[in-house]
């Protein structure tokens, strides 16, 4: 199982052909491909986002953000 990384808001880092069970095509994909890229919960087409930099996104799934550890 490939390690997961998160950025410093606790959101899933993810590339463009990676892949999980909650996606969902994003609405401004014409043929959606089952990977991020096309996810509508990916950020690779926003603008002036910190955190979408060259072939990497964060996921805005919250069922796949950070885990709180401390309590
Ligand atoms: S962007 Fe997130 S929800 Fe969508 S397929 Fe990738 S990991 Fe899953």
């Amino acid at each position: 199982m490939d390690k997961q990384f998160y950025n410093d808001t606790g959101l899933m880092i993810v590339k463009e052909d990676h892949v999980c069970e909650h996606f969902e095509p994003d609405a401004g994909v014409l043929v959606p491909m089952r990977e991020c890229w096309c996810c509508k919960w990916s950020n690779f087409r926003t603008d002036g986002e910190e955190d979408s930099f060259n072939s990497y996104s964060v996921c805005n799934y919250v069922g796949n953000s950070k885990q709180a550890v401390n309590k």
